[in-house]
């Protein structure tokens, strides 16, 4: 028998977040807790807007899979037949939960159990929100530790943006369109990004735009990588000829099982691999920065972003990632619990 506890938490963000879809100052996510014979194993749900998700309909999600679990031992694949369609933030958090408890019941951390190389973990890219030029060269000096920077596109200023930025550091540049271009502009601005010394652009095109994507990659001067075509491993095949490479993130695919066959999948066709995050706290980034070894590049600066992290978990030190000691996730509260069952 497990027993849930579940309880929704607000994360407020130090600067407000602009993307090509809009703004926001804090996020709603769900704190979750499966108690299994005395251990406690925890899980995080960062509900995705876009697919309309919020923290109601994951914790609702969460308390249907929860009593349909099989052993909780069988982490690999309890998820599999109990997820709820559409709710893949609550997936990751019961496969995050489980596989903690599991590291807890053992005593052992879960790098060790899935034989990765804690020191094998990459630098993270810090994340610079939209906003007007002055604004972002202060945030571009803010983020003195961060060796690389990813910088958020999709505005009339984006040219004066990148511009500023460039004045302020020579550090390596990631682009994230979010879907924001047309095949029309995407071209020129890739040429022109180039120049700025740009390394990489995330999902230029719509999401659905496949078949504009593949055509803009042949001509592309930079490796495109794709984040809102690619939710899970079935997304992927499709997908080669148009991305060099795939962002995963554990609130879109469901969790580190599907994340851990997405890296495979994407491995068997030659394709580079990026772990991203939402606004999330220190629990769900440590789950994510724990697959960081296996992949090239690491955007894990959700927990960083906000003000009031309930957790302490991953940390970064001199830009790069750093798991934190303890068995399971290695993840503990900052703040005491007011969960209801
Ligand atoms: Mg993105």
């Amino acid at each position: 028998m497990i027993a849930l506890r579940q309880e929704i938490f607000e994360l407020h963000l130090r600067h407000t977040f602009r993307l090509a879809r809009g703004a926001s100052d804090w996020r709603r996510n769900l704190g979750v807790e499966l108690e299994h014979e005395g251990i406690v194993g925890l899980g995080e749900a960062a509900p995705i807007a876009r697919y309309d998700q919020d923290a109601e309909s994951a914790a609702a999600a969460v308390a249907r899979m929860v009593p349909r679990l099989g052993d909780p031992r069988a982490f690999a694949t309890a998820t599999d037949a109990v997820a709820v369609q559409g709710q893949p933030a609550a997936r990751a958090a019961v496969d995050m939960a489980l596989r903690d408890l599991a590291g807890k019941r053992l005593g052992a951390p879960l790098h060790e159990l899935m034989g990765i190389d804690p020191h094998a973990t990459p630098v993270t890219s810090f994340t610079i929100g939209m906003d007007d030029p002055d604004t972002v060269v202060r945030k571009v000096r803010e983020a003195g530790d961060y060796e690389v920077l990813k910088v958020k596109v999709g505005s009339e200023e984006d040219r004066a943006v990148l511009e500023a930025v460039r004045d302020t550091t020579d550090r390596p540049l990631r682009v994230d369109a979010n879907e924001g271009w047309s095949l029309d502009d995407a071209l020129s601005r890739l040429e022109w990004l180039e120049k700025m010394g740009v390394e990489l652009v995330e999902q230029p095109l719509p999401a659905d735009q496949i078949e504009q994507t593949r055509e803009l990659r042949r001509r592309s001067p930079l490796p495109l990588f794709a984040d809102e075509s690619v939710h899970d491993a079935t997304d992927i095949p499709g997908l080669a000829e148009a991305f060099d490479g795939i962002n995963i993130k554990l609130m879109k695919c469901g969790g580190i099982g599907e994340a851990l066959r997405m890296i495979a999948v994407a491995r068997a066709h030659g394709m580079k691999i990026m772990l991203g995050c939402m606004i999330e706290s220190s629990l769900a980034i440590t789950a994510a920065a724990l697959l960081s070894p296996l992949v090239d590049h690491a955007d894990l600066d959700g927990h960083l972003l906000v003000t009031d992290d309930p957790f302490v978990g991953a940390t970064v030190e001199a830009g790069r990632l750093v798991l934190p000691e303890g068995p399971g996730l290695g993840v503990r509260r900052r703040i005491s619990p007011s969960y209801s069952r």
